[in-house]
């Protein structure tokens, strides 16, 4: 079968390996259709991913397809199924794992970063690491789920309740997913975002208070919205040391942080100690693939409007290409196997 292989800078190829077989009796054999480009994929194609530098590496982690073979221990999926593929394997033994936090396993394997990924024409995973998506998700659209999981994390994390105001920092593909999961569990949106494109779809779905920080005072603008209040939760998906460092001016007392794109800052723990402001951090996601699932309907919109563009398998390096030249105008970048239908 044809793989994408990348190694290191500059050096990405095609290239042919056997067909994997099924591990054991609960493995699921997929048939890929289509796979997101993610900015992680993109570091790896730059070269300076971490856990991938120096390393061969078939990337992709956001990817969809239809079952081929099953193990036969498997019970809740058959060959025929269209799934999603989660991209974690997690122990089930250590102290995370032991505590529901399978996400942030001692020995976690997330699929295209640490071990091979979609960008191949098929691919054996456990059964746990697929879910069956309905007949109206288009394979365009089963890219775009793994993503929406992250945002489904973070508000989980923050606890998200109704009414609760939430700034997020950076409308790209996560600050957008994030912006969507927060309105349909009832939360306030403001989204602060410098790109034009980008403050353009976050308007498009439907963000209540969109903050154009070229010619706005985005504190400014929250204390106005929230009446003086502050932001109950404050998000940044910019990955700015300056947004992250004046976050907790713009949160409210009882107030969540959370650095999405982390990097690093100081925190004023004073001033933290004062509102007794929490910092959440969340990373990847656990348990989010069947709620997003169940209420896709509320996503398909927005989702259709971030698909910007669509190549062929073939067409993968251009693909890569495209999208390490960071068009402002481009949202989602999927590859899709066979021919485009939907
Ligand atoms: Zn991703
Ligand atoms: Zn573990």
């Amino acid at each position: 079968m044809k793989a994408f292989v990348i190694e290191g800078k500059d050096n990405s190829y095609f290239t042919v390996i056997d067909e994997p077989q099924l591990e054991d009796e609960y493995s699921v054999k997929v048939q890929v259709e289509s796979v997101g480009i993610c900015g992680t994929d993109i570091h790896i194609f730059e070269g300076n991913h971490g856990a991938s530098k120096g390393q061969k590496r078939i990337p992709g982690h956001e990817f969809a397809g239809v079952v081929t073979e099953v193990g036969s221990a498997v019970k809740r999926l058959k060959v025929g199924d269209r799934v999603v593929h989660e991209p974690i394997g997690y122990c089930g033994k250590c102290y995370a794992c032991r505590h529901g936090q399978g996400n942030v396993c001692q020995h976690l394997k997330v699929t295209g970063c640490n071990m091979s990924g979609g960008m191949e024409e098929f691919f054996v995973a456990p059964e746990k690491q697929w879910h069956r998506i309905p007949d109206w998700v288009t394979w365009n659209e089963a890219a775009l789920i793994e993503p929406c999981t992250i945002g489904a994390q973070v508000c989980a994390r923050a606890g998200v309740l109704p009414g609760d105001t939430m700034l997020i920092h950076g409308a790209g593909p996560i600050g957008i997913l994030l912006a969507c999961t927060a309105m349909q569990l009832g939360a306030t949106v403001m989204i602060s975002e410098v790109s034009e494109g980008r403050l353009e779809l976050a308007r498009a779905i439907g963000v209540p208070y969109v903050i154009d920080a070229k010619t706005q005072d985005t504190k400014a603008e929250v204390m106005r919205i929230t009446e003086g209040e502050g932001a109950n939760i404050v998000c940044d998906c910019a990955g700015i040391r300056a947004i992250a460092e004046d976050a907790i001016n713009e949160l409210s007392v009882a107030g969540r942080f959370v650095p999405v794109a982390a990097t690093p800052f100081t925190f004023d723990a004073y001033e933290g100690m004062h509102k007794q402001v929490n910092i959440i951090s969340s990373r990847l996601q656990m348990n989010q693939f069947v709620p997003v699932i169940a209420r896709f309907k509320l996503y398909k919109d927005t989702i259709d409007q971030m698909i910007t563009d669509v190549f062929d398998f073939a067409d993968t390096k251009k693909a890569f290409e495209y999208a390490c030249s960071r068009n402002p105008k481009t949202g989602k970048i999927v590859l899709r196997f066979n021919k485009v239908t939907d």
